[in-house]
Order: structure tokens, then C-alpha cells, then sequence
């Protein structure tokens, strides 16, 4: 399997790969508006213990939310309708990603994916939360969630080699996507949605795609 390289070349110490992070607009932007978003939470009060349960049952979901993203909007072939071609930012950035998976800038949620994802979580959390401290816990727990999403799908592209079993779990899943087969291993930072819908094979028994790097190869649905 092609390891991620860098211009750099060798392993990175976690210093570099977090400096590096923080180059790239998207976890900054994530990180402002968790410390904003933390601010208003913390000044609203009003804590409840069944607060307590909006990060658990969203990080139950968050395994089967990120492989829906991954297979219908990353994976989504553009087709023609009444002559328009249907087509998305981030579908398009996700083609380019499987041309050159090192290439960091492409690693990231596209800036305007990014923006209208936070606009509509942030609608969503208001418009259907009982009150607001409720609104606020949940749209916190989201973006904390988006933001680990960002840096896990970021280690698994930079040649910082984490140690333990977890990270290299990751790492190995995310790069069996890109270079061996792109119909399994949805899953970036965790892989339960794999694992319930079928798409987390022994890599043995998958054969390697002729289309892995190149999503466009495969035509419309
Ligand atoms: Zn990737
Ligand atoms: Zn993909």
C-alpha cells in the first residue's frame, strides 16, 4: 500500500502534525466557533443531567451519519437532469481527494460544504431544541465532533505514525479506501457504520479497484 508522503519526506513528531493542522482554514474556523459556541453555553447555565445524553446519542449516530455522507454526498456521481449537470462542491473536492490523497488542502471539509453544514446544524439545533441551553449543548457536541472528524480524517493523510492500536486502526482503514478498494471503509473516524452495513471487509478478500483513485472513471450512477 502507497504510504502518504510530504514534500518533507519521513515521519512526523505529533508537534508537526498539529502545527500543520492549524495551517488549514477549517480547523480554525471549527475551533472558533467551538470556543463561541462554549462561551454561550457556559453563560446560559441551566445544566440538566439529560443534557448530559445529547453527546452520547450523537456519538452513537455520528459512525452511520458519516458513512451516509461518505457513500451518497462524497460518492455521488454526477448525473444529468433536463439538461443540468447535478453535482455538489463537496462530491467534486472528493473526486480530486481520491486523484491525490496526500495532497493536504483537498483533506479538509470544502469552506463552503463547511459553511452551509454549520448553518443548517446551527438552524436545525434552534429551530427543534425544547430551549435554548438545550440548543447550545447540542450544537457544542456537534462541532466538537466535526472537529475530531477533521483532525482524524487529517492524521490519516500525514506521515505522523501514532502508536497505538486505535490510531493505527484508522489509519490503515482510511488508506485501504483510497488504495485498494473505494466501496468499503467508509468510515473515517470510527468504522460501527462499516462494520453493521457490510463495508468492512477482511482486506484480503477485496480486490484492489481500478477506479480508487478515480471516482470519475466509474461514469454516472
Ligand atoms: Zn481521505
Ligand atoms: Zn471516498
Amino acid at each position: 500500500m502507497k504510504p502518504a508522503t510530504t514534500p518533507q519526506g519521513g515521519p512526523w513528531p505529533l508537534s508537526q502534525a498539529i502545527t500543520t493542522f492549524w495551517r488549514f482554514p477549517s480547523p480554525r474556523i471549527l475551533a472558533t466557533f467551538l470556543v463561541v459556541v462554549l462561551a454561550i453555553r457556559l453563560w446560559l447555565g441551566a445544566w440538566s443531567a439529560w443534557h448530559a445524553l445529547i453527546p452520547v446519542v450523537l456519538l452513537a449516530v455520528h459512525p452511520f451519519t458519516e458513512w451516509l455522507i461518505h457513500v451518497f454526498l462524497l460518492h455521488w456521481r454526477p448525473r444529468k437532469v433536463l439538461g443540468l449537470t447535478l453535482d455538489t462542491v463537496a462530491a467534486r473536492d472528493h473526486r480530486a481527494h481520491h486523484k491525490d490523497p496526500p495532497h493536504l488542502p483537498l483533506v479538509f471539509i470544502p469552506l463552503p460544504t463547511l459553511w452551509a453544514g454549520a448553518a443548517l446544524v446551527t438552524a436545525a439545533w434552534l429551530l427543534l431544541s425544547p430551549d435554548l441551553p438545550f440548543a447550545f449543548t447540542g450544537l457544542l457536541s456537534t462541532t466538537a465532533i466535526a472537529l475530531a472528524y477533521e483532525w482524524t480524517h487529517y492524521a490519516c493523510h500525514v506521515p505522523w505514525a501514532p502508536k497505538s492500536w486505535w490510531w493505527r486502526s484508522r489509519v490503515k482503514h482510511h488508506r485501504l479506501h483510497h488504495y485498494k478498494n473505494e466501496r468499503y471503509w467508509y468510515g473515517v473516524s470510527l468504522h460501527l457504520g462499516d462494520r453493521v452495513l457490510g463495508t468492512l471487509p477482511d482486506a484480503d478478500q477485496v480486490p484492489r479497484s481500478p477506479t480508487a483513485r478515480d471516482l470519475e472513471a466509474r461514469g454516472p450512477a
